[in-house]
């Protein structure tokens, strides 16, 4: 497993594989960094010295988001050099390596709606099966992870990258969650390379979802940039994102960047079909989080007009072909 994973794609190459090593036995590095790869695609390090702060960082919960895979791959395989030593515990993820393998986001369902329990939900058959019996399987992952230790810090980073395009390059999804966003978090998301985060406003089925919910973790989906295939990736574009990763592992202070320069969104609407007359006056390719003046007609329906109501708001997913009866885009508007 170690000659695999020092290689900088190692962990790639090992969650390719559907047979693999996994065992529950550590193995120590000489600088005494331990790790065991449990199952595939799980990754957990344990640092020389006990710590009490919890990270998971999960990627490829869509498979062909391949950018944040390279990162972390990356990362694994410096800390097994010994090159990158860490200080803190860690939980590395690579979610769905099955869709990484057919290079698309999910084989039959997109996991990140199957968390905090939402996986019950779906008939279980020879189609949906693997996704649906993958996100269990993190769950329960995650769980005795962040079980461990009853008090300490938890955080969970899901990294992602969007196939479609923003109006803010890079930007965060925080997770419904009783708690505000403190400076703590507004640093790590600057350091992050974040340039916006959107307070979502009620609960969800995502990943960092559950990780809020079932843990009251500080928990976030990362958008970092563009989807691109393999190989495509520059590293440019993500160091800030690489950069933070290194000294969060590492437990070294994060720089005391301009907190202000975070612009912070929150829900201000749900965007429903509720009949077949629905006509949503947003084009197919909007940017997500682009800005709507106030008054501006964002839908028409039977009985049911949306106008922009202040002064400036932004359309976030927006996917018109949706049912009757579903969302077709977020309303968002910044925070004062
Ligand atoms: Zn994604």
């Amino acid at each position: 497993m170690l000659d695999f994973l020092e290689v900088s794609t190692g962990f790639i190459e090992l969650s390719k594989q559907r047979k693999a090593p996994y065992s529950e036995e550590w193995t120590e590095l000489p600088n005494k960094v331990k790790l065991r790869y449990r199952e595939r695609g799980i990754l957990e390090i344990s640092p020389a010295l006990p710590s009490n702060k919890d990270f998971v960082i999960s990627c490829g919960v869509h498979g062909n988001e391949t950018a944040p895979i390279e990162i972390t791959s990356n990362l694994i395989s410096q800390i097994v050099k010994g090159v990158v030593e860490p200080k803190v515990n860690l939980l590395f993820i690579l979610g769905n390596p099955e869709s990484m393998l057919i290079a698309d986001r999910f084989v039959s369902i997109n996991m990140n709606r199957l968390f905090n329990g939402a996986f019950k939900k779906y008939e279980k058959n020879e189609e949906t099966r693997y996704e649906l019996e993958r996100a269990e399987q993190l769950e329960q992952y995650v769980t005795e992870f962040f079980s461990a230790r009853e008090d300490g810090s938890k955080t969970h980073l899901d990294l992602h990258t969007a196939i479609k395009p923003s109006y803010h390059k890079t930007f965060a999804i925080r997770p419904y969650n009783t708690t505000s966003v403190t400076d703590d978090s507004r640093r790590l998301l600057v350091n992050l390379g974040i340039e916006a985060v959107l307070q979502h406003n009620k609960p969800s089925t995502t990943f960092s979802a559950f990780s809020v919910e079932q843990f009251q973790a500080e928990a976030y989906t990362l958008e970092l940039g563009k989807v691109k295939p393999f190989g495509e990736n520059k590293i440019e574009d993500f160091q800030k994102a690489i950069n933070c990763l290194d000294i969060l592992v590492q437990d070294r202070s994060l720089a005391n960047l301009e907190i202000e320069e975070l612009i912070e969104y929150k829900v201000v609407a749900e965007i429903i079909k509720h009949s077949e007359a629905f006509k949503f006056n947003v084009p197919d390719d909007v940017e997500n989080f682009t800005p709507y003046p106030q008054g501006f007609l964002i839908a028409e329906d039977e009985n049911y007009n949306y106008r922009v109501a202040f002064q400036e708001e932004g359309v976030v997913f927006p996917n018109r072909n949706v049912p009757v009866g579903q969302r077709v885009a977020v309303m968002v508007a910044r925070k004062e």
